[in-house]
């Protein structure tokens, strides 16, 4: 005879099945397809994604037919994950794609996010996050519409030395920070980062953002005022209507001044701050590896990671456990602005207020 479930043991049954089904969910490992196969996507993301625990690299959108066999040979990717600019949008068919990680030159990071959103995938967008604020806002919107989380690519949000040096500055480890540096350069740049139109700006847009990050981390404060300076232009028929480099001091609401510096021409790569009992600093601070650390009372040292595989993996996370990213689309409109209230000191040669 078949044994009869009785009715009071039909609710167990299900929540263990509930339960079990919310384990698989959690244990699957969210699909991620890489749009704009340029440096970054093929020398950092694609690699890191071999590493992630929680999400993995399920599709390709690119506008060069020719890299197709290499990535698909690389990285096992199918067919049918493969799309172009133009069949873009037909992503939100293909429920083996969660994640669209919008990896294009900056003016294009709005349209991208903004379709991925209307796909109905959720999304990463690399810094800086649009080369307008009210860019920014229009993609923060399309994602709350279409019920996608949005997370910008801070990486450095996800390194040990890096989260070491916030816990040190936000617990007063050295007493209350007096002055933070942030300069963030190199020397050797070309293609779009030097076009205006796909760029938004010069070095301030791509490198000097990571001193706007760093001073907003290391103060735990929002800059509430900025002065700018223009460096000289050393090639003026290689920055035609960028700066070549910016020096900008942003103020914060308890007096605390981070001097930032930010070049195309000479390559720099320190956060230093300046404590009432110390000082701690990382140099190089905005690397992909090799972050080294030091303070007053010694060294900071903690193994080597892969940044993007960590700051993924916690998008992934963020994503099935339903709770924010600590890198949202709303860190990167913030950062957006600065950067607008930045160009305008520069541009006034006078004090900005920061909104
Ligand atoms: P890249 O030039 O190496 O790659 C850009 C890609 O976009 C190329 O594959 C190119 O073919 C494609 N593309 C599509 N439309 C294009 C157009 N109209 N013009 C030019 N290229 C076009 O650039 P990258 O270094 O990979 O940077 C891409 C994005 O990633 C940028 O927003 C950059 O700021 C960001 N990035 C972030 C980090 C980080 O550490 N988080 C590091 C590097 C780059």
């Amino acid at each position: 005879m078949m044994p009869v479930l009785s009715a009071c043991n039909q609710p167990a049954s299900n929540e263990k099945r509930e339960e079990k089904q919310a384990a698989q969910k959690e244990a699957r490992k969210l699909g991620i397809a890489l749009a704009g196969l340029g440096n970054y996507s093929s020398g950092q993301l694609a690699p890191a994604l071999k590493e992630t625990a929680h999400c993995y690299l399920a599709g390709i959108v690119t506008g060069t037919p020719g890299k197709i066999k290499e990535w698909k040979a690389k990285y096992d990717i199918p067919d049918n994950n493969i799309y172009n600019y133009g069949n873009f949008d037909s992503i939100k068919d293909n429920p083996a794609i969660d994640i669209m990680y919008i990896v294009l030159p900056n003016a294009l990071h709005a349209e991208y996010v903004i379709r991925a959103a209307a796909a109905g995938k959720h999304v990463i967008c690399e810094k800086p996050m649009a080369v307008t604020a009210a860019d920014c806002s229009r993609m923060i919107a399309a994602c709350k519409k279409a019920g996608v989380m949005l997370s910008i690519g801070y990486r450095l949000h996800f390194e040990p030395h890096t989260k070491e040096l916030i816990r040190l500055a936000n617990e007063k480890v050295f007493g209350p920070v007096k002055k933070i540096i942030a300069q963030d350069g190199m020397a050797k740049v070309e293609g779009w980062r030097l076009d205006k139109q796909l760029a938004g700006g010069g070095p301030l847009m791509d490198v000097g953002i990571y001193c706007v990050q760093a001073a907003r981390y290391t103060s735990g404060m929002e800059p509430i005022a900025v002065t700018a300076q223009q460096g000289p232009t050393t090639d003026p028929a290689k920055f035609k209507g960028i700066e070549e480099s910016l020096s900008f001091q942003l103020e914060f609401p308890n007096g605390l001044v981070a001097e930032c510096e930010c070049s195309y021409s000479k390559d720099m790569n320190l956060l230093h701050a300046d404590a009432e009992k110390g000082w701690f600093e990382l140099s190089p601070a905005y690397a992909y590896e090799g972050i080294t650390g030091k303070t007053s009372a010694g060294k900071i040292e903690f193994p080597g990671v892969t940044q993007q595989a960590l700051q993924m993996d916690d998008f992934a996370m963020a994503i099935k456990q339903k709770r924010p990213s600590p890198v949202p689309g709303e860190m990167g409109l913030q950062d957006v602005k600065i950067l607008e209230a930045i160009y305008k000191a520069m541009a006034s040669g006078k004090k900005e207020n920061i909104s």
